[in-house]
């Protein structure tokens, strides 16, 4: 991409009537740029609404993102959860595709105790088992586990670096509030989000920094990680310094807000971008 597009996490909630079609409209109404189709509780777009988002998207010029199910873990011991894990990443795939999306991104795994290079192995090994039936469909979406908010959950930008140099057709989605979540309040100055944009661009080169698919909102945190998003004004994190980080590596590609005044602070977070 040539930009840095900001996105809303999901329909304005000022749209009216609220769906996605009009969501889109709102999108390009409010002055942003992008939106994530949430389907994280299911894919809410049908077969036959897809190619109508498609086109609207296209006419308003709106960049679309999409947020997988919740309920994937890529690790679990039991086969058919497995299973219908994969299978989940894939239904989200296939539908944003057809809607024109971009890039999807989801929660790939829990550890659930296992030592993480073993964790790592079977996620790598579902991956590429995705990737190739989306390939082998032609779907050319980009396919992004998430870095995630709990020490419980795989998903550390070093792991998901290390996916995306083994398997095609994957980059990480990296939620900074969720790495600011993590590490109980660090990574949260310009310094430390530039050495997370120094790796990504090491190890996979300066076109990731310019596919960016990540998320940012407010956060409340305790050790044990992410406890719920708040407005960026309500929360700690440092987001002038990660804007800025943002603008000193070139970065471009699609910023999701998941705060809950999702339009509200993507606009705050476009503005601050555009003043720097
Ligand atoms: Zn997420």
């Amino acid at each position: 991409m040539k930009e840095l597009f900001f996105a809303t996490a999901g329909i304005p909630l000022s749209t009216q009537p609220y769906d996605t079609l009009s969501g889109i409209k709102r999108v390009r109404e409010l002055g942003l740029d992008a939106m994530e189709l949430e389907f994280v509780h299911n894919v809410n777009i049908g077969k036959s609404l897809a190619p109508e988002v498609k086109k609207i998207a296209e006419k308003e010029n709106i960049a679309l993102t999409c947020h997988g199910s919740y309920f994937i873990n890529l690790n679990s011991m039991e086969k058919d959860k497995k299973e219908a894990s994969a299978k989940r990443v894939l239904d989200a795939a296939r539908r944003a595709w057809d809607c024109g999306a971009y890039s999807m991104t989801f929660h790939a795994a829990f550890y659930q105790k296992m030592p993480p290079k073993e964790v790592f192995e079977t996620v790598k090994k579902e991956l590429k088992e995705i990737v190739s039936e989306l390939k082998s469909e032609g779907n050319k979406i980009w396919v992004r586990p998430e870095a995630t908010g709990k020490a419980s959950q795989f998903g550390t930008v070093e792991e998901l670096v290390a996916l995306s140099k083994e398997v095609e057709q994957v980059l990480p989605c990296i939620d900074f509030s969720h790495l600011h979540a993590r590490s109980n309040g660090k990574v949260n100055s310009f310094p430390e989000f530039s050495s997370v944009l120094s790796l990504v661009e090491k190890e996979l080169g300066k076109k990731a920094l310019k596919e960016m698919h990540c998320h940012v909102s407010g956060i409340e945190y305790t050790a044990k990680g992410e406890r719920r998003h708040l407005n960026l004004k309500e929360s700690d994190f440092n987001y002038v310094d990660l804007l800025k980080a943002f603008r000193e590596f070139g970065c471009a590609g699609i910023v999701v807000c998941e705060s809950p005044s999702i339009e509200g602070d993507a606009l705050v977070l476009k503005k601050a971008f555009n003043g720097l």
